[in-house]
């Protein structure tokens, strides 16, 4: 009796620790299951969130630049910030004007946002207050000018130096002179220059008609000062030569590079003396358009 009293007790222990085992195996089970579950639902659904939110930012911040991405091909969308920015502050510029004076660096103050030029050693090279060249850049194949339409030692590069000798020689041709008296300057040259005008007229005047050294165009070997023999360069807008320039000097590749009414894009003041070598299809381009190379730049070329 005695004896089966005892096994009866244990049987019911061993129950008991079978279902204290059962019980929390069922718990952890639940748990684990609970939890797995629980990421299953929420983490793609914060993912899906998440990105939903950047894509609307952005179709927002395209909106308010009225979608122009989808009507023109200079749109950069790493700028985007910046195009909002400057139309925020430019209210009355229609948005196509305010991408492309983004394009060209409107929005920064000139020498306060500086990026290594591009296009080293080809026509297609934009120097100004925003590009720049090291101060060891010289270019490849520099030639002299032959004297016969230039000063003593006028180098240039020899694609620009040939063109520029067809140009002047055709302008002879019909008695005009059109004479290089400044071509090619290396940066140290550019150093002195830059230094004695700004000594003479203080800084903010030099910047309106010199470049400060690695900013100037003349580094590039493809730009050129020319005047006509009589009259100083400074009056060659005057001159039967700046006529016969207007009309012909794109045909040889040479654009008037900073004109009239561009001011704010090229950084400069009018200069009917200074020409710049881009190329017979660049210079016709930015001739038929009216155009500073800024803008040629800032619409036609896409990675500026
Ligand atoms: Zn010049």
């Amino acid at each position: 009796m005695s004896k089966k009293k005892k096994r009866r007790i244990r049987i019911k222990w061993k129950n008991l620790i079978i279902f204290l085992l059962i019980i929390i195996l069922f718990f952890t089970l639940i748990i684990k299951g609970t939890t797995a579950l629980y990421k299953l639902i929420t983490t793609p659904k914060k993912e899906i969130q998440t990105k939903e939110k950047v894509k609307t930012n952005k179709e927002l911040k395209l909106e308010k630049l009225d979608n122009i991405h989808t009507k023109i091909d200079y749109f950069n969308e790493s700028y985007l910030d910046r195009y909002i920015d400057y139309k925020e502050k430019n209210k009355k510029l229609e948005t196509t004007q305010v991408i492309k004076n983004v394009n060209m660096n409107l929005d920064k103050e000139p020498y306060s946002y500086k990026i290594p030029a591009k296009y080293t050693n080809t026509e297609k090279i934009l120097v100004n207050k925003y590009y720049y060249l090291a101060d060891d850049y010289e270019p490849d194949n520099l030639e002299a000018i032959d004297r016969k339409y230039a000063l003593s030692n006028m180098r240039m590069v020899n694609t620009a130096k040939e063109a520029f000798e067809n140009l002047s020689k055709a302008a002879k041709e019909q008695n005009l002179n059109i004479v290089a008296m400044s071509t090619y300057r290396s940066y140290k040259y550019q150093v002195n220059l830059y230094n004695r005008y700004a000594k003479k007229d203080g800084q903010e005047k030099a910047d309106t008609y010199s470049g400060r050294p690695g900013h100037s165009e003349h580094q590039t070997g493809l730009a050129v000062d020319v005047y006509n023999k009589k009259e100083d360069y400074t009056r060659f807008e005057k001159t039967k030569e700046f006529v016969w320039m207007q009309e012909h000097a794109h045909e040889y590749g040479f654009i008037l590079r900073f004109p009239k009414g561009k001011e704010k894009e090229t950084g400069y003041t009018y200069e009917s003396w200074h020409y710049r070598y881009v190329g017979v299809d660049i210079a016709t381009y930015i001739h038929n358009n009216n155009i500073s190379l800024e803008e040629y730049y800032a619409t036609k070329i896409k990675d500026w």
